[in-house]
């Protein structure tokens, strides 16, 4: 993948945020809060490790092929590794940092694992989400779309597919980061309760890959008598991402 030449936003991101340290990762977390409107305050004794090498050893929650960064919320620590990383694996490590998903450890211990897939495609829908709300002052929306450099483009996107699909049809994104920012007030095992039953959706976390929870969707959604709901997602899936990841078309 390397060399390749690289916009000069990359190297002034990159020196910020090695300059910056834990405020670069606090200051991530506020224009996230500002971006969904949450509240959701980064764990305590939160760390940042910026490694200089690529990494050939095991990493739990975010493992690529191109490894960029990862987050383990067992040590709340945020890895950025090599070369790879930039804004956009910031924005999707710290949205990590911030979930319900990785902040209670029983759900963490299936976020790394069993549910892995859908989370991280749900964390990189939320990420495209900041990107695109900033697409006035930053290229990276448009770099992750259009898969310009490595370190900018999409990660898992079978699933963010799935996850733009159904907030263009039938979930509203409101619903979407109720699920997903941690929430000391409310159990979320409630919260997904609630969230299967008012949307009539089957279990998504459940499902083993992106295909059989596209399937999954659509068979729930033809069972329950909304055919052309079904064909409008099934459809919109194979779209083209510009279509399909312009977030002015998601329910708000
Ligand atoms: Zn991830």
């Amino acid at each position: 993948m390397w060399p390749e030449t690289m916009p000069p936003c990359y190297y002034k991101v990159r020196s910020e945020v090695i300059r910056l340290g834990l405020n670069a990762i606090t200051a991530t977390a506020k224009t996230i809060r500002e971006t969904f409107g949450v509240r959701t305050e980064l764990p305590r004794d939160f760390k940042l490790r910026i490694e200089t090498e690529p990494s050939l050893t095991h990493l739990p929650p975010c493992q690529l092929a191109r490894t960029r960064g990862g987050y383990d919320p067992f040590r709340k620590e945020i890895r950025l590794i090599g070369s790879a990383w930039c804004w956009k694996t910031l924005v999707h490590e710290v949205l990590h940092a911030l979930s319900a998903f990785h902040r209670h450890e029983h759900l963490a211990r299936l976020s790394v694992r069993e549910w892995r897939g859908v989370v991280e495609g749900l964390t990189e829908f939320l990420t495209g989400y900041v990107l695109y709300q900033a697409r006035d002052k930053r290229n990276c929306y448009k770099y992750w779309l259009e898969k310009t450099y490595t370190p900018c483009q999409i990660s898992y996107e079978p699933y963010v597919r799935v996850f733009a699909a159904l907030t263009q049809t039938l979930v509203p994104l409101h619903a979407l980061t109720k699920l997903f920012f941690y929430d000391k007030t409310k159990p979320w095992e409630q919260t997904y309760a609630e969230f299967l039953r008012t949307y009539r959706l089957p279990d998504l976390l459940r499902q083993p890959d992106a295909y059989q929870l596209e399937d999954a969707i659509t068979r729930t959604l033809r069972e329950t008598g909304r055919n052309t709901t079904a064909e409008t997602f099934e459809t919109l899936i194979e779209d083209d991402l510009r279509e399909l990841l312009d977030y002015s078309k998601t329910k708000p």
